[in-house]
């Protein structure tokens, strides 16, 4: 049998994120590979008492269905947070969604028509990629380096393109590259997008895991005429397991985004928000994220120290200041993903960059998470690593 796909199937390939984590699942493998936050700090009894006590004083309403912009005490706690990305707002203006990816497709099917332009960083995060491709838009790259984003180079695409509908921005422990941008080219950016009436999706899962240094303000904070929709997520402060993320913009743009959600799932689970809520409202997150940063600091600093201990001198790594991710980049001749299958037989894995990258190219490149494996592992699998790019050069 075959059936005739649209034509859009014709783009979405299975992401070769998802086809490695299926091996990752083999517990042998040491993975740097997926973005998985670390199991052993999930409050596994506290949600279960939390769960319990929903059940016990609002069963019947935990279990019916609720309002598509989502659980209102919820909203109002968020609007609240979003007092740490420099933004003063309330609970009208945050939608919650399933996971921040769910705002990514949202903003795909609300702003992109076959052939526009999605410009986004070099590299930019695959899920993403892969969300905005299902409605057929053409990727332009902007060079990013340890600032974010190169804003002459942007200035001049912005002059020179038709059709540019979204700006797509991560500036915050980017993934791939845990890069995060300069107070400076936020605002700049935010100047650029005023001139040339182009919403900006901000999209931070990772800003509150920051180890060292001060949160920089959010692109939003600087938004004054409600054209940035910022993306938030609970996947890497608490637990992915709920899917609960949530859209944060001015009415009249988050209005499309609550039709959309309406007419793709409803709402988000009421269940999930109710004991997400609980949560929020008994425990205090901000002393979990603390507890959170103190163990990924350290695998930071071991992953870091230990590459540059057994890496040859040539090889580059961004040392972030928070986040998941480390980015590596080799000496040209050496392709990752030839690495990536070398490395798989000696049960390492990691995402090799040039997936990261729209329109192809900068195969010397890899992505590494450090989140995920403990101590001991980041050690043996690094060296493992090393010793696969010392055979290679
Ligand atoms: N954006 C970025 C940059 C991400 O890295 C991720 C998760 N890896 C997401 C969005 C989606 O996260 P979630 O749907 O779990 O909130």
């Amino acid at each position: 049998m075959k059936l005739n796909y649209s034509k859009r199937m014709d783009g979405i390939k299975a992401s070769e994120i998802r086809e490695l984590l299926k091996l990752t699942q083999q517990p042998e493998i040491i993975s740097f590979a997926g973005g998985l936050p670390a199991p052993e700090l999930f409050p596994v009894e506290e949600i279960k008492e939390m769960s319990m006590k929903v059940l016990e004083d609002m069963g019947t309403k935990a279990l019916q269905y609720g309002p598509t912009e989502g659980y209102d005490p919820l909203r109002e706690k968020i609007a609240k947070r979003m007092k740490k990305y420099g933004v003063e707002t309330d609970m009208k203006n945050i939608l919650i969604t399933s996971g921040s990816q769910q705002g990514l497709d949202f903003t795909g099917k609300i702003f992109l028509d076959k052939g526009d332009v999605v410009l986004c960083e070099s590299p930019s995060y695959l899920g993403a990629l892969n969300a905005f491709k299902a409605y057929e838009p053409k990727f332009i790259e902007i060079p990013t380096d340890d600032d974010g984003m190169n804003m002459e180079v942007l200035e001049k695409v912005l002059k020179t393109t038709d059709n540019v509908k979204v700006l797509y921005l991560i500036p915050d422990f980017q993934n791939p590259s845990g890069r995060t941008w300069s107070v400076e080219r936020r605002k700049k950016v935010i100047e650029l997008a005023n001139k040339y009436n182009l919403p900006i999706v901000e999209d931070n899962p990772y800003g509150e895991l920051r180890f060292e240094g001060n949160m920089p303000p959010s692109i939003k904070s600087f938004d004054t005429e409600g054209r940035v929709i910022f993306l938030g997520t609970f996947s890497k402060t608490l637990c992915p397991g709920f899917r609960l993320g949530w859209t944060c913009a001015d009415y009249e743009v988050l209005n499309k985004y609550i039709l959309i959600k309406q007419g793709s799932d409803l709402q988000a689970s009421t269940f999930s928000q109710m004991i997400l809520d609980r949560f929020l409202t008994e425990y205090d997150l901000d002393e979990h994220i603390e507890k959170i940063k103190s163990v990924y600091s350290k695998r930071r600093d071991l992953m870091i120290k230990t590459m540059r201990e057994e890496f040859p001198e040539d090889i580059e790594f961004t040392v972030p200041e928070g986040g998941l991710f480390t980015w590596v980049t080799l000496p040209e001749s050496i392709n990752a993903r030839d690495l990536a299958t070398k490395c798989i037989e000696k049960k390492v894995a990691f995402v090799p960059g040039g997936s990261f990258y729209p329109n192809g190219g900068n195969e010397n490149t890899l992505r590494i998470n450090y989140s995920n494996m403990d101590e001991e592992r980041i050690v043996i699998g690094v060296k493992r690593l090393a010793e696969s790019i010392k055979e290679m050069i």
